[in-house]
């Protein structure tokens, strides 16, 4: 099951065809195609970095029609960081879509049975993605240093089994993120890895490690119960993919690519 390129009418993005075909669209955007200008040029997607907004909200209803999708038929979080994940219903419709201050408060995870966009935002932090047929429940997590340390995975995952859905059964996917190329931190960053979840953390020199956070997110997948057979990995680096990804890291004041999924009802 692997993330492809799709080609669309005004843009590409990242999908999984094998998701599509079991009725769950999926996608990630790149930085191109939009109408950002500079340090956000140009497909920037998120409210919460000193962007226009005029010009992200133009560029959701680009890439949503690019989706055949509706900006009243899909919802948004106020990320923070943290590993509180949401169960979005009906209600919630249009939230955080249009504007920053309508978003689902301080939550990094959402889930839904309903025929919701769920949509989130990145710029080197792992975006994770999941799908349960059995309870036909879709999930949306976003997971930097701090919520994969955290485990936000086994948040999402309490959620499905909550709702009466198996880990066996529960498809995940990580899309682009930085990769471990890249990603050098401290003794104290690492050191919250090696406290909490023991994985992804690759020593370097003297007081220097790199983090892996598709290893780790994968091993905290793994360890609830996924199947191997059903995760699928984008292996794509947002700080090496300069042409493709904004990357926090590489330039500091930058936009947001978005993760994406609904359920094909979903789709207008
Ligand atoms: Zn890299």
């Amino acid at each position: 099951m692997d993330w492809e390129w799709h080609k669309g009418k005004t843009l590409q993005f990242l999908t999984i065809p094998e998701w599509s075909f079991m009725g769950v669209e999926t996608a990630f955007s790149t930085r191109n195609d939009g109408v950002s200008r500079d340090a956000y040029s140009s497909l920037n997607l998120a409210f919460h970095v000193a962007d226009n907004s005029e010009k992200v909200l133009e560029n959701r209803k680009i890439f949503l029609a690019e989706l055949g999708l509706s900006i009243k038929k899909c919802v948004a979080s106020e990320q923070v960081h943290g590993t509180n994940v949401v169960s979005v219903s009906e209600e919630d419709l249009g939230r955080g879509m249009t504007d920053l201050a309508s978003a689902l408060p301080r939550c990094d995870g959402m889930v839904t049975r309903s025929d919701i966009g769920l949509m989130a935002f990145f710029a080197d932090c792992a975006p994770l993605f999941f799908y349960n047929p059995e309870i036909d429940m879709i999930g949306l997590a976003h997971a930097g240093w701090r919520g994969t340390a955290q485990n936000i995975v086994s948040q999402v995952m309490d959620r499905i089994r909550s709702a009466g859905g198996s880990a066996e059964d529960t498809y995940a996917a990580i899309g682009p993120c930085i990769g471990s190329c890249c990603y050098e931190v401290g003794e104290d960053v690492a050191q919250v890895f090696k406290d909490n979840i023991h994985k992804g953390v690759i020593p370097t020199s003297e007081g220097k490690y790199r983090l892996d956070l598709v290893k780790a997110n994968l091993e905290l997948l793994l360890g609830e119960g996924i199947s191997s057979v059903k995760v699928s990995l984008a292996n794509l680096c947002t700080f090496c993919e300069r042409e493709l990804f904004y990357s926090y890291r590489r330039e500091g004041i930058t936009g947001r690519m978005a993760g994406f999924i609904t359920k094909r009802k979903g789709v207008v």
